[in-house]
């Protein structure tokens, strides 16, 4: 009898049990899953062993033993079966409830096939010294029901692709195939014993590719890495579970050494593994996650944790250390791992004058902000995907030609209801996450169609003015792009006019430099918006290779409100007139604000006055009536 394969397949799976439950793990379901499996799949090669003795041995054991050791031998390959399906399940069913109710079904499968093979007939065969298997009704029903859970775990596996992690389908996909290869070889050749070890094979290759723990864990600080957060995150959502977070991140003092503070963040880390019945992990950047699974706990702790940093680390308790700290007491304000990081890093972003005060807590105000700028987010991108983005222009009156020789081209889009949603929405969001860059070139490429597709002398318009965003003006390609579309168009570039605000950062503004000046030797002129905000200074005017400067209207309403406005106002006209600029009033919503304007020598005025942004078709007949 030969017995070298199982053996083999013994130690093998010896081996990976004492390393997998000597490392450190998440808690995760697929975790115990797949040491179930182990424990099964050991449990099958150790009673196959067994029950070849019990075979051999059969003239002098008592049928009975034989019989039942056999049986249980075949049932444990069932089982183990059944045990490759529960894993791939785990993945396919987030949900605790639906995940049971799959299962459960599984289970009236395979209780009446482990029933079937204890009660029907089985055979043995024992010639003696050469072979020795069973064979009979009790092994096919075996063979049947292991066949259909494989093929089940084979069918999730393809059907529900986009569900199961990538590597977890590969991996289980190799380990069904040489499993299913195995058993064929055996089926055709039945003294080759070789499916216990095959599937030790296939379970090695799901442990190396996947289910090492190892793989969980942020190497500097022995934390659980982002990939492990993420899927303990979705279990406990998918367990419906009430939980709390805690997230900080160390705002280091300048002066400490890159070593210094790798030294502090073990220091702070080892501080917190005391904090029992919690996960630990380390996220993207330097932030570390707190999950607790009892809101009095993580009250009780972030106390104490906040009384520690006001002690100093290091070794004389010298380094002072400021958390960045926000907390979720409860994390089901929102229902995914994804959102809840989401949450975190928007609260970050727009509440970070509070998390400065040490500690931000997350309440529902917050979320429902976040909601509400998710729901922009996606509307912007409708808006864009199914051609919602509309451009209205609004005439700019000449105080010297007297009369209409241009307009600002101002987005609008409309949601999925068709109403329409006034840039003052949905800019700053378009800003945050990128997506102006898209929306600008919509508008500007708007533009030029409208542009081409009139005669501009026969409506007395000499150039449109189009608005960039700071976004857009620090992104290197900005001019290249705008050009390809130009001449696209076959527009001459006279016709164009695009609005530059200011901008803090000093690298932005050098991008925006480069890409005036590009854009400059096409034939593009430029205005300098929003000026009079908080947003301009008189140097950005001496700096910036500006035609024209558009006074906000702010300004222009501070003017007649404020005596001393006045005299800024003032000052900064005579300044910019003797730069030899042209100014553009916005914002002029009475005649008498129009008349003052036209006093002061503005060479333009924009504003309600003489009309509110039009729609293409409106703005020429507006100017048909107008500019006769
Ligand atoms: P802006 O460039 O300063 O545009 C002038 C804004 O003032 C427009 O608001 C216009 O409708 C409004 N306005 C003009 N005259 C009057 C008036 O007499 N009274 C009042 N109450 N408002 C007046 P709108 O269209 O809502 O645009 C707001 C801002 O959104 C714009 O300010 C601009 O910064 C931005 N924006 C608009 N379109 C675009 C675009 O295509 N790209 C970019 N990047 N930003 C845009
Ligand atoms: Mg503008
Ligand atoms: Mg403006």
């Amino acid at each position: 009898m030969d017995i070298k394969i199982q053996c083999c397949g013994i130690v093998l799976m010896l081996v990976m049990i004492y390393f997998y439950s000597r490392q450190k793990k998440v808690q995760l379901n697929t975790e115990k899953a797949f040491w179930r499996v182990f424990c099964v799949t050991l449990a099958c090669i150790s009673l196959d062993v067994i029950s070849l003795y019990a075979i051999k041995y059969i003239n002098v054991l008592p049928r009975i033993l034989v019989s039942i050791i056999c049986r249980a031998y075949l049932t444990s390959l069932v089982l183990v079966a059944l045990c490759s399906l529960i894993y791939i399940c785990l993945d396919v069913y987030k949900k605790r409830s639906e995940y049971r109710k799959v299962i459960f079904h599984w289970l009236y499968i395979a209780a009446p096939a482990a029933i079937l093979i204890f009660v029907l007939p089985i055979h043995y065969q024992h010639k003696e010294g050469t072979v020795y298997y069973t064979y009979g009704p009790a092994v096919f029903v075996t063979y049947i029901s292991a066949f259909v859970f494989l093929l089940a775990t084979l069918w999730y596996s393809a059907k529900e692709k986009t569900k199961i992690n990538q590597r977890r389908r590969e991996a289980v996909v190799f380990w069904m195939v040489i499993w299913i290869g195995a058993a064929w070889v055996q089926f055709f050749f039945n003294q080759l014993l070789i499916v216990g070890y095959a599937c030790a094979i296939g379970i090695m290759v799901v442990y190396l590719k996947l289910e090492n723990p190892e793989t969980n864990l942020d190497r500097k600080t022995g934390l659980f890495n982002h990939s492990a957060l993420m899927q303990y995150l979705r279990q406990l959502y998918g367990k419906e579970e009430n939980f709390s977070v805690l997230s900080l991140i160390l705002k280091q003092p300048k002066m400490l050494q890159a070593n210094n503070i790798d030294d502090i963040e073990l220091e702070l880390v080892s501080y917190l593994f005391r904090i029992p019945n919690v996960l630990l992990f380390k996220n993207s950047g330097d932030e570390i996650i707190i999950v607790f699974l009892n809101k009095g706990d993580a009250e009780k702790w972030i106390t104490i944790l906040d009384k520690r940093f006001y002690r100093g680390w290091g070794v004389d308790l010298t380094i002072f250390l400021q958390p960045d700290w926000i907390y979720i007491p409860d994390a089901n304000v929102v229902s995914t791992a994804e959102d809840i990081l989401y949450l975190m890093r928007y609260a970050r972003e727009n509440y970070k004058e509070m998390a400065d005060k040490r500690m931000l807590s997350i309440d529902k105000e917050i979320v429902r902000q976040m909601r509400n700028e998710k729901e922009i987010e996606q509307m912007i991108m409708d808006a864009i995907e199914k051609n919602r983005v509309e451009v209205y222009y609004q005439p700019i009156y000449s105080t010297k030609e007297h009369q209409f020789t241009s307009a600002e081209a101002l987005v609008r889009i409309r949601d999925s209801e068709g109403k329409m949603v006034p840039p003052g929405v949905f800019i700053d969001i378009a800003e945050q996450n990128g997506m102006i860059l898209k929306l600008g070139e919509i508008v500007f490429e708007k533009v030029c169609r409208f542009l081409k597709g009139i005669n501009t002398g026969q409506y007395g318009i000499h150039y449109i003015e189009v608005n960039l965003s700071v976004v857009q003006c620090a992104f290197e390609h900005l001019a290249e792009t705008y050009i390809n579309i130009m001449e696209k168009h076959k527009l001459s570039p006279k016709l164009i006019n695009l609005e530059i605000t200011e901008s803090a950062s000093l690298s932005a503004k050098k991008i925006l430099l480069d890409n005036m000046k590009v854009l400059m030797d096409y034939g593009i002129r430029f205005s300098l918006d929003d000026f009079g905000t908080g947003q301009s200074n008189l140097n950005y005017i001496v700096d910036m290779p500006v035609d024209i400067v558009k006074f906000d209207r702010d300004m222009t309403r501070a003017y007649f409100e404020n005596g001393r406005a006045k005299y800024v106002m003032d000052a900064a006209m005579h300044m910019i007139q003797g730069m030899k600029l042209k100014i553009v009033s916005e914002g002029i919503e009475t005649e008498e604000q129009y008349k003052t304007m036209e006093a002061l020598g503005i060479s333009y005025i924009q504003g309600y006055y003489f009309s509110k942004p039009l729609p293409e078709k409106e703005f020429l007949e507006f100017l048909t009536l107008q500019n006769k």
